[in-house]
This record gives structure tokens, sequence and C-alpha cells, in this order.
């Protein structure tokens, strides 16, 4: 198997056969082996009768169905757990991402060896307010915290050496990273290529406002992942203990200032030091703290699954 396509979607029933024609012909055409497995994040129009009369049709279709919504990030998940291709290729379901560029894709990662390539919608056709400009601003910090040269992070279509997709978790809303989450897997041979991009033919975009905060949460979430996760006493303990050691000093200070320099000076509680030790003491104490729990609920964690999938088409059990 050459290549895996792995189309998460939601409630996107108008697109998907033409998607589905679309790929064949270009895949045919690139005469490379390949599968294409939907993942349906718990639609609730026709999608999965569409898909489920495609895979009757056509053993390269494979597909999940998700019992309820749970997300793009959780639909890649499950995609990149049952891909089998050498390289595997995520669009998206709206026909907004052109199946024409996959052989392209393809070459960058099998024929001149880059771990990941992200698509790069040079000249986008969404609303101007509402996506370009915010996604303009989202890229230019994704680009600072990553130390990634990308101009779009969030494109749908990507490609992949299977080990990478294999190797990162793709949760929360984290799709929005991905090259970051390869990078921090140790993946950095990694680049864009400008792809085609279409205005949305049916249905709407299914990302509101409220993906900015939530955007700008899950880049904090990666930072401190990446920085701490394994050991978050790390950073609590740290602070912790120099809060503590700060408000120790003055509090000495203040007691040998007390009885043996000024005794006839201030009374303690009246100088603004008495105030600043004890909060650094506290503080630090409750950081200390919540390093320790930390390091407590990681060794008791046992990985939980995140998502149920209610029903499977040609996919027995994940491959790892
Ligand atoms: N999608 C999904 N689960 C969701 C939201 C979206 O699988 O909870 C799919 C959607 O069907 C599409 C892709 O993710 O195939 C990109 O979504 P959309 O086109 O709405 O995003 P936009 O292009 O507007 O950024
Ligand atoms: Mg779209």
């Amino acid at each position: 198997m050459q290549v895996s396509i792995v189309i998460p979607l939601l409630n996107e029933e108008e697109s998907i056969k033409e998607l589905y024609h679309w790929l064949v012909e270009v895949l045919q055409a690139s005469g490379l082996s390949y599968e294409i497995i939907f993942i349906d994040d718990g639609s609730t129009d026709g999608s999965w009768e569409v898909i489920f009369a495609l895979s009757e049709s056509d053993t390269a279709v494979k597909a999940l169905r998700f019992n309820r919504n749970y997300g793009k990030s959780q639909a890649l998940h499950a995609g990149f757990l049952e891909a089998r291709g050498d390289v595997v290729i995520t669009m998206d379901a709206d026909l907004q991402d052109s199946p024409d560029e996959i052989p392209e894709l393809y070459d960058l990662v099998a024929g001149q060896g880059y771990d990941l390539v992200s698509g790069w919608k040079k000249k986008r056709y969404d609303s101007i307010l509402a996506k370009n400009l915010p996604s303009k601003l989202f890229n230019a910090v994704a680009r600072k915290t990553s130390g990634l040269k990308l101009h779009d992070f969030n494109c749908g279509l990507k490609a992949y050496r299977k080990a990478v997709v294999k190797n990162i978790d793709v949760y929360g809303d984290m799709h929005r990273y991905i090259p970051l989450l390869a990078k921090n897997a140790g993946f950095y041979n990694i680049t864009e290529k400008t792809v085609q991009h279409q205005a949305r033919k049916y249905g709407q975009t299914k990302f509101g406002a409220d993906r900015f905060i939530k955007g700008f949460l899950d880049l904090l979430t990666i930072w401190f992942v990446t920085h701490f996760a394994k050991r978050p006493m790390h950073l609590f303990g740290t602070l912790g203990a120099i809060m503590f050691f700060i408000g120790f000093l003055l509090t000495v200070w203040l007691g040998v200032d007390k009885l043996f320099i000024t005794p006839a000076g201030r009374l303690i509680t009246e100088r603004p030091q008495f105030y600043l030790a004890l909060i650094s003491m506290v503080i630090g104490v409750q950081l200390f703290i919540a390093g320790f729990l930390g390091e407590m609920i990681l060794r008791s964690r046992k990985a939980s699954p995140r998502y149920l999938i209610s029903e499977r088409l040609g996919l027995d059990t994940p491959v790892s």
C-alpha cells in the first residue's frame, strides 16, 4: 500500500460522492496503490449512508463511524491508527482541498524524503473577516512559538511519512498544530507546498468564532506539554522552592532585625516585607504541592479511549 487518504468529515453528504470520484480518477491515473479512509465524526445527515454505499462497490473505501461528534482531531487520530500506506495524506471532505495535489504531495514524501508536507492555501477562498485575517494572525503566532517557517499550519491537506502519523498524538483541537507535534516527535524534515483552494461548494463551515480561544489554549497546552508534562515537578517544584526561599529569607531578616538590630522600630506586621514574606511562602508551598500532585497523577494515569467507534467498514483492528 503506497498511499492512504484520510478524510475526517462531519455532515458533508453532498460532497462525499463527488470527492470520491475525483479521488479515484487522480489516484488511478497516478498508478499508486491506495486506500481511502473516511472517518464520520458523528454526522447527523446522510453522510454515513453515502460512505456505506461507496464501500459496497469499492474495497479501497474504508470507514469508521463515531457514535457522536468528537471533533476533527479525534477523527484524524482514529484515521491515523488505521492507515496502512507508506504515505498518509489527509484532506477535508468539503471539496475545498483538491485531489489533484496528491501525486506531487506523494512524491515530496516518498521521493524527496520529507517527513511532513503541509499544504499552503496561498490564495484562499473563504470570507476575509471571518477566516483570512484571523488565520494570518494565528499563523504568525504559531510560527513564533514553534520555530517552524510555515504559512498555513491549519491546512487540511497534508502528506506524512507513515512513521509520523503513528507517533504523534492528535487530541483536543490539536489538528491545527500537527506540524508542531511532528517536530516535537523528532520529525524535522518539514516543508510546505502551495495548493489549490476552492470555495466551499455545499454546506457550511463547521468551525465558529470559538476556534480562536480554543486554538490559543491549545497552543499553551502544547508548550506546556512539550516542556513539562512528563515532569510537572520541574516547573512547579522549582517555582515553588524559589518563592518559598525568598519568603523564608525575608522572614529571617525581619526576625533578626526586630530582635537584635532595631527592637524599638515598627511592629513587624506594619512592615510591607512581612506581607511579601507571607505571600511568598504560602504561594511557594502551593506551587510545590501542585507539582507534587501532578507527579502523582502522572504515575496513576492509565490511557483511556477518547472516542467510541460504533461501526467499521473494511477495517478490522488498528495497525501500528
Ligand atoms: N470536521 C470534522 N469534525 C468536526 C468539524 C469538522 O470531521 O467536528 C471536518 C469537516 O467535515 C471538513 C473538515 O473537518 O471535512 C474541515 O472543516 P470545515 O470545512 O468546516 O473547516 P474550514 O474549511 O471552514 O476551516
Ligand atoms: Mg472547509
